[in-house]
């Protein structure tokens, strides 16, 4: 426990007044005063205005300054990238949209999206680096078994971003850091729950007590391999057969209503049309749907989180959405459904540059050193 520790948790937003990190850190708020105040004479944090009352003397804020360092965040997709200059808080400052394809693989992507960093950076001093993939990442920063980007199994990511920056690095799944961008878009309250991002594929991602759930390789949350009753012989990427991804990923809907006699190219089409209720698109979405409530109610089951987030473009059809939510309600316990959240993320399009910021602060030493 350290000053960077309550720096990161102010820069982060999860604290706002000394009030909050005495119920954070667990500490008489006489000890956080003492160390509040001895960081507010080395002006590394800042204390203004008035915050919401929760009955009696309004809290005073606290934040961050501003400073000049930067941190650079890319979330990469399969085919974009998503890149920005975050102040010392986290918050995007400039960002820029990049073509490009996994594809090619790891070494000319990667030194396209670290030359376009640094020139987002603008020479500013750099306090972290974070990058998001699309595909399981380890403890270490190496892709494993990623489907649909040849040549990235088994590199180490963080090795190669190491040489070019000797600052604290995030090298993180991309579902991992939209769960962090949510803790950041939704403030403190939000500190147990399971993210789902539904789009071409599907991945997922556990917040447990405001942190990141990693497990013990850094795979956890990793839902598309479930198998579902409705799987049956389908054979999947992972090379088994019947998994989640074979029904309810964008791409596996894409194909199974092109099966259908419907053509549709991408996962927006194919949402697009749901919107209209077009018959043969609704029942398959709605199949979907359900396929991926039953993987959420086991979950569910056993974690009893306060939210389920979904996300990715599957998340903005209402008929997916309710299909899974009406499979929740109908199999969970009672007691574990009664306050369950079930609700579309808010973080937006920078939900992952958000999650990088914050893993950032989180290592603590960033705005501590600067
Ligand atoms: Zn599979």
């Amino acid at each position: 426990m350290s000053a960077a520790h309550i720096i990161g948790l102010v820069a982060s937003g999860q604290a706002t007044s000394r009030a909050e990190l005495a119920r954070l850190l667990g500490w008489a708020p006489s000890t956080v005063s003492a160390h509040v105040q001895e960081l507010l004479d080395a002006g590394l944090l800042l204390e203004s205005g008035e915050g919401r009352s929760r009955g009696g003397r309004r809290p005073r804020l606290l934040s961050v300054p501003a400073g000049e360092g930067v941190m650079l965040a890319a979330d990469l997709g399969g085919h974009h990238a998503r890149l920005a200059a975050l102040d010392g808080t986290g918050r995007p400052q400039k960002v820029r949209d990049l073509e490009m394809d996994v594809s090619a693989g790891p070494e000319p992507v990667l030194d396209q999206i670290m030359d376009a960093l640094e020139e987002l950076g603008d020479g500013r001093p750099v306090l972290g680096v974070g990058i998001g993939l699309p595909g399981p990442v380890d403890l270490d920063g190496v892709m494993v078994g990623p489907s649909r980007m040849p040549g990235w199994h088994g590199y180490s990511v963080r090795e190669r971003m190491s040489r070019r920056f000797q600052t604290p690095l995030v090298v993180e799944n991309d579902a991992n850091l939209m769960a962090m961008g949510e803790t950041v878009a939704r403030g403190p309250d939000l500190r147990d729950f399971v993210f789902v991002k539904a789009g071409t594929g599907v991945g997922a991602a556990v917040v447990s007590d405001g942190r990141l759930h990693r497990g013990a390789r850094g795979f956890a949350g990793d839902i598309t391999h479930n198998r579902v009753p409705a799987g049956g012989d389908r054979p999947c990427s992972c090379g088994n057969f019947g998994c989640l991804e074979t029904i309810a990923s964008g791409a596996a809907l894409v194909a199974a209503v092109n099966g259908d006699g419907v053509d549709v190219k991408s996962t927006a089409d194919l949402v697009r049309l749901a919107r209209d209720r077009h018959p043969t698109v609704t029942t398959n979405v709605r199949f979907a749907g359900r396929q991926l409530g039953e993987v959420l109610t086991t979950i569910v089951n056993f974690l009893n989180p306060q939210a389920v987030v979904l996300s990715g473009a599957l998340a903005g059809c209402d008929l997916f959405v309710a299909a899974a939510r009406g499979v929740l309600y109908e199999r969970c316990l009672p007691p574990t459904t009664q306050d369950l959240e079930i609700a579309e993320s808010v973080a937006g399009p920078d939900a992952g540059l958000l999650g990088i910021g914050r893993l950032i602060l989180d290592q603590g030493v960033a705005l501590a050193s600067s």
